[in-house]
């Protein structure tokens, strides 16, 4: 009996030695998730909210989580311009340093700085870039990346490799492939014939482009999944469930992988295709954008609320884009409002513009080929008609718009891409949406936080004082 005892105390202190060597491996925070709705503004965050009530009868997990979260207004700036891009503004969010547009986590005179998945994997974090982008776009490229120029796609996804980023996951898979002839047709990839795919899978990474595939993932503890050459479809009717997931549901697999791994992380994730929708003034997309990044808050708001303790989520945008507002117009001697009715009509719309030009393309070309005798003039009008007869119903184009989208020529000095704009002006008497550009405007964002480092998050900030917060969870 009696020699037991000092084998049972020496037990409970070899115990004792590894929880405490155990906290000392985790002093940060265990799980950090800073989740970025790109050109997202409070335009859209109030919008949407009025969109999930009266059309959905449903809430909206940004305003709810804003009930018991840190709020702060960012400060969005560049080093060159009070009117930032996406790279300048992810380099602030992942260095603490202001650059240039454009530049991917280097100084605006050319020197590296450290980003924080750098030093999250130093203290033994697994990292998670997870986009409806491509994986290398403007704004998770600055969390794992180097380059003066934020289009060095190639250079971008091999430094990802290189870093080891645990968890790659989007579109852009033509970043990490040889470009390839198959049957006569070009299959878009890289030009110096490099696999990366291949290269990551040798050093341990599961590979996955099909989604059948991803959803059945029980266990992958690095993976890179791709699911587009570019882009991932608008969250409207032009994303094929069956082939592209959301980001709700990248996310939603995300957590359930890397909660299966005994190990710390932390992940960006970002609703991308917000701002490209704002670029061209189409207010649908961009809603229906906002509405599935909103849904992706969700998934981390619920893993939030069941590992308080040691979970920082921080939702954000890098910048707001297209100065979009709801707002009334005046007909003959009457000002026409939206009602509540009327937010109805932006889940009427029934693609995006990008999908309704491609639409109209190859319209005009069908047309063009069956009539080899009709100007290009004439054909063009008819493939108008036949784009609003079949699919635009309801949207009226005068014949300055079908000139437009045919020039791609507008007198306007703010419109770089006059094509869908024409078509984001024509849908107002609808949709009530007017547009003040075509580009990313000087607007302050939202950062609404939840967890250890929020209280560092509030009042007036700079989006700089983000990454403060990160690099502090982490140490
Ligand atoms: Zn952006």
């Amino acid at each position: 009996m009696f020699t037991k005892r000092p084998f049972l105390l020496r037990m409970m202190l070899a115990v004792c030695l590894v929880l405490v060597l155990s906290t000392a491996v985790l002093a940060g925070q265990k799980y950090i998730f800073i989740a970025i709705g790109d050109g997202m503004g409070i335009e859209q965050i109030g919008l949407l909210d009025s969109y999930n009530n009266y059309v959905f009868d449903a809430k909206t997990n940004m305003t709810m989580m804003m009930k018991e979260a840190s709020m702060a207004v960012v400060r969005t700036g560049a080093s060159d311009s009070p009117v930032t891009d996406s790279a300048a503004a992810a380099t602030a969010i992942a260095t603490g340093q202001k650059t240039n547009r454009g530049m991917v986590s280097i100084k605006p005179e050319g020197s590296n700085l450290t980003t924080i998945f750098e030093t999250a994997k130093k203290k033994g974090y697994m990292t998670a870039l997870i986009t409806t982008d491509t994986v290398v776009g403007g704004t998770p490229a600055p969390f794992a990346a180097k380059t003066k120029n934020r289009r060095d796609y190639d250079s971008i996804a091999e430094q990802y490799i290189a870093l080891g980023v645990d968890y790659i996951i989007g579109g852009g898979r033509m970043y990490f492939v040889p470009e390839k002839e198959d049957k006569g047709q070009k299959i878009p990839g890289r030009k110096d014939g490099k696999d990366l795919l291949k290269e990551a899978k040798d050093k341990g990474y599961t590979v996955v482009t099909k989604l059948d595939e991803f959803e059945k993932l029980e266990k992958a503890p690095k993976l890179i999944a791709l699911f587009a050459d570019k882009e991932i479809n608008y969250a409207n009717a032009d994303r094929d469930p069956t082939t592209q997931p959301s980001l709700q549901e990248m996310t939603e697999i995300f957590i359930r992988l890397a909660s299966k791994e005994d190990k710390p992380f932390i992940a960006m994730i970002e609703g991308a295709r917000i701002d490209h929708a704002n670029h061209n003034n189409d207010a649908a997309a961009s809603i229906e954008e906002t509405r599935d990044f909103d849904a992706a808050v969700g998934v981390l708001y619920d893993f939030y609320n069941k590992n308080k303790s040691n979970t920082t989520l921080i939702v954000t945008s890098d910048h707001s884009n297209g100065g979009m507002s709801l707002t009334c117009y005046k007909d003959k001697d009457k000002t026409i409002c939206p009602t509540y009715e009327d937010l109805h009509n932006l889940k009427r719309v029934p693609f995006s513009f990008e999908k309704a030009l491609k639409t109209l393309d190859s319209i005009y070309k069908g047309i063009k080929s069956g009539n080899p005798g009709m100007s290009e003039e004439e054909a063009y009008g008819k493939a108008v008609e036949q784009l609003l007869e079949e699919h635009l119903v309801g949207l009226h184009l005068s014949a300055e718009d079908i000139k437009v989208l045919r020039t791609k020529k507008v007198d306007l000095v703010n419109q770089y891409n006059p094509q869908p704009s024409v078509l984001g002006k024509a849908y107002f008497p609808m949709l009530f949406t007017s547009w003040a550009t075509t580009y990313h405007t000087a607007a302050p964002t939202l950062a609404i936080t939840l967890g250890k480092g929020s209280e560092n998050l509030k009042g007036f900030i700079d989006n700089t004082d983000i990454a403060k917060t990160l690099f502090s969870l982490v140490d």
